[in-house]
């Protein structure tokens, strides 16, 4: 098919009215609202933990939604929404993206806690919906430009073209994450400290992460009225496209109100095409997570002006010498709409083995974040509270220092009108 040929998807996966279409939307709204509220009422227990899109309390229901998906996809659609070697890819992403947040999350909570403690404008009530309505905001503008800068600087892109890596789209691909983008990306979530108590901007930042998983399917076409306002299937699908017209478009992450007001915003049109500009073809996931910053810095090398090494970081993934910021989409390759997806092709007994030493690899990495880290964590994190919603955080490192068994939540004894937990400061 063409580029320039309007997509018109295949009958079975178009519309709203379809039976399966309708049960995929109610049990995704069903498992996700659970999903949200689990993970609200048990922020206060593992924090910032939770934030990542595969946490523990989150997982059972990312799968069930990704069986959904594929079971349905697999009754309705021509082409396989899913291939093993992919769909692990993803999902092994997710789980190493954490991994570091480990670390990270006392230091990212210190600095916003500081932030709040010594530099706020003004105390927004925590127990007021008009604090929920405007942080939900809040955050999701943050993340806009989160998202927008991680596009549009190369060392930013370094490390989110990992969730843009896969030339799939389905359930999987909301999990495909990058190891390293979570140390540049809460620095742009600082400015709300000036206002929001922590405790608020905890629940909205996993909220707001949590609402993307949905929106990555191909199963679900158009939402009528509601593309006006949400970040839906039907426009994430343009931001995870590789066509010219998909390029930097559709950033937002809740709302997709930002992209009209900020002129980012395309309709979906031609069918797209998933995946980075110049496809990695590999399933090797070191690679998919760091190959990009040894192409920076090859790439910065081979500039002899200092300055062009340093725009090399700075600028745009496309920019050249010469080039605007963002570099000309033209020099890109064009897409033909006939590409195919890297899909080696694996013996059954390989897939076997891959998705048996898969499941034994999750089972570990559940028990280790689930009953053993996290609960570790979270008996240094309980302590006595403040009513203003305020949370102190510990710096990263004394995350690993013991303090003795606090009060709290694990034995009741928290009283009705206390604001719940706090990180203890150590
Ligand atoms: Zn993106
Ligand atoms: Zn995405």
């Amino acid at each position: 098919m063409s580029s320039q040929q309007t997509y018109s998807a295949p009958s079975s996966r178009i519309g709203f009215k379809g039976k399966p279409k309708i049960v995929l939307m109610f049990f995704n709204s069903v498992l996700f609202s659970n999903a949200i509220v689990r993970e609200s009422s048990s922020w206060y227990q593992e924090s910032f933990l939770t934030s990542c899109p595969v946490s523990p309390k989150a997982t059972p229901y990312f799968i069930g939604l990704m069986l959904l998906e594929l079971v349905v996809g697999a009754l309705k659609a021509d082409t396989p929404i899913l291939t093993i070697g992919d769909g692990l890819t993803s999902i092994s992403c997710g789980m190493i993206s954490r991994m570091p947040q480990l670390l990270f999350r006392g230091l990212e909570l210190s600095t916003y806690m500081y932030v709040w403690e010594n530099f706020r404008f003004v105390t927004l009530p925590w127990d007021s919906p008009w604090t929920w309505w405007a942080c939900l905001l809040g955050v999701d503008f943050c993340y806009y430009w989160v998202h927008r800068f991680a596009h549009e600087v190369a060392f930013m892109w370094a490390a989110h073209q990992v969730h843009h890596s896969s030339e799939y789209y389905n359930l999987s691909t909301a999990l495909r994450q990058s190891l390293t983008q979570p140390f540049t990306s809460w620095i742009f979530y600082i400015p709300l400290a000036l206002a929001v108590p922590p405790s608020i901007f905890a629940v909205h930042i996993q909220l707001n992460l949590l609402y993307q998983f949905w929106i990555h399917t191909e199963l679900i076409r158009d939402l009528g009225p509601l593309e006006w306002i949400f970040n839906t299937p039907k426009h994430h699908r343009v931001h995870h496209g590789r066509n010219e017209y998909c390029i930097d478009k559709n950033y937002g992450g809740i709302l997709i109100i930002w992209d009209r007001l900020f002129g980012t915003f395309a309709e979906e049109s031609e069918k797209v095409i998933y995946g980075l500009v110049f496809p990695i073809k590999t399933f090797e996931i070191l690679y998919v997570q760091l190959h990009y910053y040894r192409y920076l810095w090859k790439k910065s090398k081979y500039y002899k002006k200092i300055k062009n090494k340093f725009l090399t970081f700075l600028n745009g993934p496309s920019w050249k010498p010469g080039k605007p910021r963002l570099g000309d989409h033209v020099d890109n390759p064009k897409v033909t709409g006939t590409e195919l997806p890297h899909d080696p092709s694996w013996t059954l007994p390989l897939q076997l083995y891959a998705v048996l030493h898969f499941l034994l690899v999750l089972k570990a990495y559940h028990d280790l974040f689930e009953h053993k880290t996290v609960h570790f964590l979270r008996v240094l994190r309980l302590a006595p509270h403040h009513r203003d919603g305020s949370l102190s955080a510990s710096p990263c490192w004394q995350l690993t220092a013991p303090t003795g068994r606090p009060s709290g939540i694990e034995d009741g004894s928290n009283a009705e009108n206390e604001f719940p937990y706090r990180i203890n400061k150590v």
